[in-house]
């Protein structure tokens, strides 16, 4: 069930963390790949896993739309940044149409153009990266919040139009994560300390665990999950 042999997988933002463990995963459980990403390093990353890689700013709506071509049985949309920390109204008019130009036009462009094509041929499954800021408060990261927000939503809306075409679509809600991206929290002993009291299983989690939650919704173990949030936080947000 957690096979992937013959289907194609398009995931975005594969050249580190949580989009790179989900690639090579997806690959380890037979699918092919195509590998997208602003860093020129995705091109070996893709060669090495047997897949293609396109180096594409998936900030600009016209490579989006050009990625949009590609055929594929799964979409993951992983690219996303969390634009610097602060009060939300705080952030520069630039600096926010930036963070939601990668974090929300490109998923809603790239399933505008995928979405019909796998309802076309009659399956395909549909994972978003959202986040756990995006299913609580979050004064720090407020516009990250809502990008990540209306994913959850997108994936919900998603799998009602596309549903009885076979397409199914969620979201993943991952807490604390070990990658890049974390290091500036994680660099930093109290707030690391902070997060740590706040999550029950008393540790950040692995790149491969948020994988494992994507090769689930990806493939046929999933294959009656549509519209849902996997929450993969160590259980923070129930705490
Ligand atoms: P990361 O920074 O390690 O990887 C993100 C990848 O996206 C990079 O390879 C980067 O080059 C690519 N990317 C960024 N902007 C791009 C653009 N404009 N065009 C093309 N590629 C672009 O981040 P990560 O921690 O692996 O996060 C992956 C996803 O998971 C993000 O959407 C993030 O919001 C989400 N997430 C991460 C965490 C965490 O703790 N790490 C928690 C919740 C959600």
């Amino acid at each position: 069930l957690f096979r992937l042999d013959g289907r194609t997988a398009l995931v975005t933002g594969a050249a580190s963390g949580i989009g790179l463990a989900i690639a090579r995963l997806f690959a380890g459980a037979g699918a092919s790949l195509i590998l997208a990403d602003r860093d020129p390093a995705i091109e070996g990353i893709a060669a090495d896993l047997g897949g293609r890689g396109v180096v594409a700013d998936l900030a600009d709506a016209g490579q989006v739309d050009a990625l949009g071509d590609e055929a594929a049985e799964i979409l993951v949309c992983n690219a996303g940044i969390a634009g610097p920390a602060g009060p939300m109204h705080g952030m520069d008019e630039e600096t926010r149409a930036a963070l939601y130009a990668i974090n929300l036009d490109h998923p809603i462009r790239l399933t505008a153009r995928i979405a019909p094509a796998m309802a076309a041929r009659g399956r395909g499954s549909i994972v978003l990266l959202s986040s756990l800021a995006g299913l609580r408060g979050n004064a720090g990261l407020g516009h990250y919040g809502i990008t990540k927000a209306a994913l959850a939503q997108l994936a919900r809306n998603l799998a009602v139009e596309f549903g009885p075409a076979g397409v199914r679509a969620n979201a993943i809600a991952p807490g604390l994560i070990a990658t890049d991206w974390a290091s500036a929290i994680l660099s930093d002993p109290e707030r690391t300390e902070r997060r740590l009291v706040a999550t029950p299983l008393r540790r950040v989690g692995t790149p491969q665990e948020v994988a494992a939650a994507a090769l689930f919704l990806a493939s046929d173990a999933g294959g009656f999950v549509t519209g849902q949030t996997l929450v993969v936080d160590g259980g923070t947000l129930i705490s």
